[in-house]
């Protein structure tokens, strides 16, 4: 397992200590654990954990550190709090914070299950600075703790990104910016969502591609910088980010 789980973090670039690789295979055994009562990820097998979900989260980890250091230059502030919307099980979030412990994470999702689940997690693993909360985006991003509070917010598998920007950009600072994981139609959704992006203060975006290892999947990381708050009026509530997408 720890085997595995190393050399599929190599290969995207991301070396891991001898105590990463331990928090990440008692992760792993964790998963499968909670997995026999509850139904958390269809991924169940220690190969597919390895890097369907614990490299595939990591991709971000090279693309992030740049980021950062622009951020950081440019901007003249500290990236400290990141949020991962929508983290089910804890992806990204929760390989992210194992390989960068400095970052301050926040874990969103509102399922409660998978909370508990990310909580048990963190305690395990004796993670600190990293909470996991049970809450809803279109709720969570009115709440003056969350709206315009996190340098960084990610999420991965949420919604398509038209719906998505609505749900992520009202929660980051002006001056920060969100990173969407997307697969292999990441271009179409990008054009759909062109309009929304500017409506919520984001900036053009910019497209990076992802090679998975092993793998023919196409995959994208769609970076949006922050330019303008938000107006109060997002998100909207009653479901109207994926069933009436702004344009
Ligand atoms: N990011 C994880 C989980 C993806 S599944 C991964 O990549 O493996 C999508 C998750 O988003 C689910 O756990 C669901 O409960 C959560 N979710 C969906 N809509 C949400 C919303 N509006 N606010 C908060 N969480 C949401």
């Amino acid at each position: 397992m720890q085997k595995m789980i190393c050399e599929a973090s190599r290969a995207i670039g991301v070396e891991l200590t001898e105590g990463q690789t331990q928090q990440f295979v008692r992760y792993a055994e964790l998963l499968i654990e909670w997995n026999q009562k509850f139904n958390l990820t269809a991924i169940t097998n220690i190969e597919g954990i390895a890097t369907k979900h614990f490299a595939d989260s990591l991709t971000l980890v090279p693309v992030l550190n740049g980021l950062i250091a622009d951020l950081q230059q440019n901007h003249q502030f500290e990236v400290q709090q990141m949020l991962d919307l929508g983290t089910g099980a804890g992806f990204p979030g929760l390989p992210i914070k194992i390989v960068l412990p400095n970052l301050k994470v926040t874990l969103m999702d509102s399922t409660g299950k998978k909370v508990m689940f990310c909580q048990t997690v963190i305690d395990d693993l004796k993670l600190s600075g990293i909470r996991a909360l049970n809450g809803r985006a279109e709720e969570a991003a009115h709440d003056p703790l969350h709206r315009e509070k996190y340098d960084l917010v990610v999420a991965r598998a949420v919604a398509p990104l038209v719906t998505l920007v609505e749900y992520l950009l009202p929660f980051v600072r002006v001056g920060g910016l969100c990173v969407a994981m997307k697969g292999s139609d990441s271009e179409a959704e990008l054009a759909q969502a062109q309009g929304a992006i500017s409506k919520l203060g984001g900036s053009v975006a910019v497209l990076h591609p992802i090679q998975l290892p092993n793998s023919n999947d196409k995959r994208a990381l769609i970076v949006i910088h922050k330019i303008a708050n938000v107006k109060p009026q997002y998100p909207r509530q009653g479901g109207a980010p994926r069933n009436k997408p702004l344009k």
